[in-house]
């Protein structure tokens, strides 16, 4: 059985940097509380190292982020990669907590060109993923904003305004946004397109695209994960007969492999590289020596 492991995959800088500004808030602040508001990266095994640290993430899918920020009285308080509302970041600041913003860059060029359009007097499509953090930022700097998850979502929308600007969450999948894209143009002929789909995630989706003669593909990395579930859609768009996303080693079911002439790993943007290598390690030596029993 072939074992090929999907180039690019794995962690992109906005995670690597998230990571880092974590572990150096609490390696300066020892003796202070640091909390993480809502998952720094959707992947639970980096939440675990991060605790493990003594980082605390403050995560209640019952809770919004002002919710969850009204838990806390003190310490440092660590926004995530896929951003804040200006509101959150002030309430903050009016608790006397001292904030650290991970947010990515990339997420924050998205945010720059809606606040440009929306400063000219546009109306903002939006097309991302509904309750997601990156989206629900967004959606908090202007009510001129029209969150699009769906075909009836676009369909349901009602505007008077003739200036409309469409763009969207950074890890979609770049497929889906093909598709919308020609539906909002056949309703909104005059709308201006951005398409913003961040270079790590359009890099991952891509090479699984060129994949040849890929039997099964493994998607490594977390349900949570908006980029993740992407990798897996894009997948099975290409035409790859099985894909499957796995936490790790230990999800892989040996008699998916039955078969199967070439494996293809793939692991999502927050997905820790030992993950991914503990994954292939066991389909090399483990998973080879089952089937050839
Ligand atoms: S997936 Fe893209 S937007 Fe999200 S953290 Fe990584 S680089 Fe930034």
């Amino acid at each position: 059985m072939e074992i090929k492991k999907v180039v690019p995959s794995g962690y992109c800088k906005g995670v690597v940097n998230a990571i880092k500004l974590a572990k150096d808030t609490k390696k300066a602040h020892p003796n202070e509380d640091v909390y993480i508001l809502g998952m720094l990266v959707h992947n639970s095994y980096v939440t675990e190292e991060l605790s493990q640290l003594g980082i605390i993430t403050l995560d209640d899918s019952k809770l919004s982020k002002e919710e969850l920020l009204d838990t806390i009285s003190e310490g440092i308080v660590i926004f995530t990669a896929h951003g804040i509302s200006d509101q959150i970041k002030q309430k903050a600041l009016n608790k006397g907590l001292k904030y650290v913003d991970a947010t990515c860059v990339d997420v924050l060029k998205t945010q720059n060109i809606i606040k440009e359009y929306l400063a000219k007097g546009y109306d903002i499509l939006y097309f991302g993923k509904k309750r997601h953090p990156e989206a629900e930022a967004v959606l908090s700097i202007s009510k001129r904003i029209h969150l699009i998850s769906s075909r009836q979502d676009l369909e349901e929308l009602e505007l008077d305004n003739d200036k409309l600007f469409l763009t969207n969450q950074t890890t979609m999948s770049y497929l889906e946004l093909q598709d919308l894209f020609t539906l909002v143009k056949n309703k909104y002929p005059q709308i201006i397109i951005e398409e913003e789909i961040c270079n790590a995630t359009s890099s991952r989706q891509l090479a699984i695209t060129r994949l040849q003669d890929c039997d099964l593909l493994y998607v490594v990395g977390d349900v949570k994960s908006n980029n993740t579930n992407k990798l897996v859609d894009i997948g099975l768009q290409s035409g790859i007969k099985k894909v499957l996303l796995i936490q790790n080693f230990k999800d892989i079911d040996i008699d998916d492999l039955q078969d199967v002439n070439k494996v293809c790993v793939t692991a999502g943007a927050s997905t820790p590289p030992s993950l991914i290598n503990e994954v292939i390690d066991y389909l090399t030596s483990e998973a080879g020596d089952q089937l050839s029993d």
